[in-house]
């Protein structure tokens, strides 16, 4: 196997590459690099330059942290959206989960690093924008629990109220394994905590 390896490098780096991606393990790897470098050359083309562009193009916008392809998104930058309620999420690829369902009509702020929030920025933000609510949109566990009285005890002396997505939540699971109706419900029955 070695030998043969050896007159196929472009091959295997490509499989090796592509086994880093999350959830993609050795013979998947090895099934899309067949397929990319074989049967559609074109599709691998177009991959190719599709993550070139997203390389360039795609950054957090530098107020909510969710996915932008200018300085601040679209959900930011819309006036409409500014009604006062402000649901954090941990993670970017939830706001796509909750936009899907189309009920939240509030802005958004991402957690990523809880140690990289800036504060004083986020609290200027809450401040600017006059929210009122803020909305928990976490699976509930032990650890989510921790960062959302975190938070809260960092944004103490602010008028705000707090309130954490409700039942229908399993436990331990990323907002995007949560089915959509189970997700609208847990939003529209919140628990003020
Ligand atoms: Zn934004």
């Amino acid at each position: 196997m070695k030998n043969y390896k050896n007159n196929l490098n472009h091959f295997f780096s490509l499989v090796e590459s592509l086994e880093q991606l999350p959830t993609i393990g050795k013979k998947s790897a090895q099934k899309m690099a067949y397929y990319l470098s074989i049967d559609d050359k074109y599709l691998a083309l177009k991959i190719a330059h599709c993550i070139e562009n997203a390389i360039d193009y795609v950054k957090k916008c530098s107020i909510c942290g969710g996915l932008s392809e200018n300085e601040i998104c679209e959900i930011c930058s819309d006036e409409n959206r500014n009604n006062g309620q402000l649901c954090i999420i941990l993670h970017p690829k939830d706001i796509f989960t909750i936009e899907e369902i189309g009920e939240f009509e509030g802005q958004y702020f991402t957690i990523g690093e809880l140690e990289k929030i800036d504060f004083t920025t986020f609290k200027k933000n809450i401040k600017e924008k006059n929210i009122k609510e803020i909305i928990f949109a976490f699976s509930p566990t032990l650890a989510n629990d921790a960062i959302m009285l975190f938070i809260e005890d960092k944004l103490q002396g602010l008028d705000l109220t707090f309130s954490k997505i409700a039942q229908g939540v399993p436990t331990g699971i990323g907002l995007e394994n949560i089915d959509q109706l189970s997700l609208s419900r847990a939003f529209s029955s919140r628990i003020k905590i």
